[in-house]
Formats: C-alpha cells, sequence, structure tokens
C-alpha cells in the first residue's frame, strides 16, 4: 500500500473566528502504477489534500502513511520521505528564484547533498523529461521564458528529485491549449515509462477521461467516489450534485438518450461514441 491516508481531518485556524475543516475524515490509498485524477469543485478540499501527502500540511487528526512510514511519525525522516514524494504546486513557476534554470533545477537535488556530477546528470535528465533542450536553456534566467516554458521549469524542479509518487495541483492552470498539451503529454509520458505513480489534481473531465486509471471525486472535505473513469461518468446525476460535468461524449451521449436513443451509460469517449454510433448506422443500413 504505497501511500495510504487514514482518518485524515485538516481543520484551517483551529480555534480562531476563520476556523473552518477543508478535510472530513478522509481515508484512501495510491497504488504503485496508478494514474490518479483528483477532481471537486473549488474549495471541495483538493489542495489541502495533496499537500498532506507529502507533508507540506499536517493533520489535524489521522495519518499518512508513504511505504507503511507515517509521514508525521516523531522518529521518521521527513526529507527522505519528501523526496520519495513530489510536489508540484499550483502555479509552480512563482516559486522559481534562481539566476538560470539550471540552478533553479539544481536547487533540490543539490539539497539533498549529492555530487557535482549527480546533481549535473539530474538536471539535464530533467530537462530532457520537460522537453527543454539543455545547450539551449540551462543559461537562461527563467524569468525570460514563457509562461509554459516556466512552468515546465518548476516541474522539471520536481522531476530532478526523481521522485517515486509525483503529485501534480492542476499542473495547466492558466496555459494556453498548446501549453496545457506539452504539459500533459510529458506527464503521461514518465507515466508510460513506468518509475512514477502520478496523482493529478484537475478540473477537465476530458483530460480525466484520457489520462486517469482511477478518479478521486471530492465533494464538500469528503471523498464522494473512488472508481474508474467509467464508472464515474456513469453517475452524471452525482457528478452534477457535486457541481461537476461528464465529458463532452458523455454529455452528447445523455442528450441522445433522451431524445430516445438507446445508448449505453458508460460511453465517455469519443472514439468509444463514435464507434458505437457507427454500429448502430450499419445495423439500421442492413435493417
Ligand atoms: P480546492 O483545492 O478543492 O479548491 P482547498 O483545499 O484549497 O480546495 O480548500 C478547501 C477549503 O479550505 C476551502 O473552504 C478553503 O476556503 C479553505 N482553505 C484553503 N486554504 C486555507 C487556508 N490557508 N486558510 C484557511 N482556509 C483555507
Ligand atoms: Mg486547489
Amino acid at each position: 500500500m504505497p501511500i495510504q491516508v487514514t482518518n485524515l481531518t485538516h481543520t484551517y485556524s483551529a480555534g480562531s473566528a476563520l476556523q473552518s475543516t477543508a478535510l472530513h475524515d478522509v481515508s484512501l490509498s495510491i497504488e504503485d502504477g496508478e494514474f490518479v485524477c483528483i477532481v471537486g469543485h473549488t474549495g471541495s478540499g483538493k489542495s489541502t489534500l495533496v499537500q498532506h501527502l507529502n507533508g507540506l500540511l499536517k493533520p489535524t487528526s489521522g495519518r499518512i502513511l508513504v511505504d507503511g512510514e507515517d509521514m508525521n511519525g516523531d522518529k521518521v525522516d521527513k526529507k527522505r520521505i519528501r523526496q520519495k514524494v513530489g510536489l508540484v504546486f499550483q502555479y509552480p513557476e512563482y516559486q522559481l528564484f534562481e539566476e538560470t534554470v539550471a540552478r533553479d533545477i539544481a536547487f533540490g537535488p543539490k539539497n539533498q547533498g549529492l555530487s557535482a556530477e549527480e546533481i549535473d546528470r539530474r538536471v539535464r535528465a530533467a530537462m530532457a523529461h520537460v522537453h527543454l533542450d539543455y545547450d539551449k536553456y540551462a543559461e537562461r534566467s527563467p524569468f525570460e521564458l514563457s509562461g509554459g516554458q516556466m512552468r515546465r521549469v518548476a516541474i522539471a524542479g520536481v522531476l530532478a528529485m526523481e521522485p517515486r509518487y509525483l503529485i501534480l495541483d492542476e499542473p495547466t492552470a492558466g496555459l494556453d491549449p498548446k501549453g496545457r498539451d506539452r504539459i500533459l503529454g510529458m506527464i503521461q509520458e514518465l507515466h508510460r515509462e513506468g518509475r512514477t505513480t502520478v496523482v493529478m489534481v484537475s478540473h477537465s473531465m476530458d483530460d480525466c477521461a484520457r489520462l486517469a486509471t482511477r478518479m478521486i471525486v471530492m465533494s464538500k472535505g469528503t471523498v464522494l467516489m473512488s472508481d474508474t473513469p467509467r464508472a464515474v461518468f456513469a453517475q452524471a446525476d452525482a457528478m452534477r450534485e457535486a457541481g461537476l460535468g461528464v465529458p463532452a461524449a458523455a454529455q452528447l451521449c445523455e442528450k441522445l438518450r433522451a431524445r430516445g436513443l438507446d445508448l449505453p451509460h458508460d460511453l465517455y469517449t469519443q472514439e468509444e461514441l463514435h464507434a458505437h454510433l457507427l454500429r448502430l448506422w450499419k445495423e439500421a443500413a442492413h435493417a
């Protein structure tokens, strides 16, 4: 059970007038090799949850185990656990601060006390992963780059730690379609290579439909559903109640069903819908 969250409750500003409980008794686990997409309406607790997975926030109550070790245990080496669980914040480019791209990416590995050669290897490998040419960009200032490139530098900084678990909080927020595709393609590649388990907070149901092996649907600080995209998107009403939609293909299915077309409830990708309609059309043509 690689990451296990048990009865996690988090209350911000406990005891003050601003006290608010963002997570209520949340239990879930992340298995090796999964690509988990976390979805939920704004304020449902997604960011609060993922910030517990690398120890940035401490539970008010409950536990987070990483490979069986209590993240917040007294004797645990927190630095070592954090190195296993890499967290890419929302708008991570705001945290860039070094004079050059290479130095920014090297920051984490340097803190780990790695040798100069190993740091250099990590920086080059991380830049290759985010498709930034080393010779062209290593010595540039990150602040001269485009928004999408800055975000890739920030993600490379986390990859350079070679985390086994990569957690990303809305990694495509605010990017144009091209920038979004680049980032998602890159995350998909990392996952496919098989070295990284991915947990990604997303607001795009279509991205979840395409990428997730499992979805966790949050609502008001609790886990409403945890299942395959197919099972989750078959619950269009429950998703609506949680303030969420379903992918475009599933929406179209609903409309077609409302007009009397007999379509299954678990179609959710464009390809599936296309294949299904084509079959119906062929049957009708041969009838
Ligand atoms: P999401 O990422 O799903 O939008 P968040 O985890 O950011 O949700 O927020 C969950 C709840 O916790 C919201 O009601 C939000 O207002 C509250 N919250 C988030 N961060 C803080 C904070 N630093 N202090 C107080 N309340 C917070
Ligand atoms: Mg958030």
